[in-house]
């Protein structure tokens, strides 16, 4: 049985602009072509200049005619974060929807983990929201007086929730970007700034090819790699995410059909999380 569609005009993101960090790749890459679908002009950008490129290719053969920025900046260059917002609000106007994707997870146990990973693992966690969430807020405040409602959407991780061993750091961190979005979202609910989260689990993405990539079986193709992934991690749905399921949640958080919801975490795991 089909589900039927929401209201279009809760669907309807024309006239918005979003700009999605890390929009290059995977999750990112997924939720810009779901916020162009929608109507959405797009900014994304990411840190190497080919991939970029062929993203934005990927785009526009997506969606003939969309407006779309492509700008190579790294999200932990705060003044870098400023000028791509400046550039973005100039070419495609104020941004009403912000998506902080950009980052990756590391791998490491305590015993080795050094404090300079330590340091850098937390300052891309937490720098990776701060330095865009600053930079687009004066665009946010405004487009949410004008519109009624703006949003910041984070990808975290069920780390947050449910920390693994192997990866020590970013599990810390990523629970204290669960605190974080709750800070935030209190502070700039007068503005009517709503800020949410997603905790995704296993999203077949970049990071999981890689590691596919390095596997130790060279003779394991893609589907029986993952799906013994999956099954070894006891997630009930048996598979990985792919990044676009990822892309409906950060795109319903960040519309007007979640314009009563802020402060929290919808999670994305196939369920996987022993803590929803
Ligand atoms: P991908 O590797 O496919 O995409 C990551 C994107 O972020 C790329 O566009 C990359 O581009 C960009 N990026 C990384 N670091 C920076 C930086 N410092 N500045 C600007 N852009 C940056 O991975 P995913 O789609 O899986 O990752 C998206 C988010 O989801 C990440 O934050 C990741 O940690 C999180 N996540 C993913 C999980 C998964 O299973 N896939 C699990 C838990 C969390 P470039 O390298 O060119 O800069």
């Amino acid at each position: 049985m089909q589900t039927p569609p929401l209201p279009a005009a809760l669907q309807d993101l024309a006239g918005r602009v979003a700009a999605v960090t890390g929009g290059s790749s995977g999750i990112g890459l997924a939720t810009a072509s779901l916020l162009l679908a929608r109507g959405a002009a797009v900014a994304i950008n990411g840190r190497d200049a080919q991939r970029l490129e062929r993203a934005e290719q990927t785009l526009r053969a997506r969606h003939p005619g969309a407006r779309v920025l492509a700008r190579t900046c790294d999200v932990l260059d705060g003044a870098a974060v400023q000028a791509f917002a400046a550039e973005v609000e100039a070419t495609l106007g104020p941004v009403a929807l912000l998506v902080n994707n950009a980052g990756q997870g590391r791998v490491s146990t305590f015993a080795d983990t050094s404090d300079e990973a330590w340091t850098e693992e937390l300052r891309l966690k937490f720098f990776s929201i701060i330095h865009p969430t600053r930079a687009f807020l004066p665009q946010l405040v405004r487009q949410a007086a004008a519109l009624g409602d703006a949003a910041v959407v984070c990808v975290n991780s069920l780390l947050a929730r449910q920390p693994e061993p192997h990866m020590v750091a970013t599990s810390a961190a990523r629970a204290g970007v669960v605190n974080l979005v709750r800070s935030l979202a209190t502070e700039f609910a007068p503005q009517r700034v709503r800020v949410n989260g997603i905790l995704v689990g296993l999203i077949d993405s970049g990071q999981w090819r890689r590691r596919f990539e390095a596997r130790a079986d060279r003779g394991q193709d893609w589907d029986a790699w993952s799906g013994e992934l999956a099954r070894g991690k006891h997630i009930p749905l048996a598979r990985l995410g792919r990044p676009d399921e990822a892309a409906q949640a950060l795109v319903f958080l960040a519309s007007p059909a979640a314009s009563y919801v802020t402060g929290t975490h919808l999670d994305v795991s196939g369920g996987h999380s022993r803590h929803a």
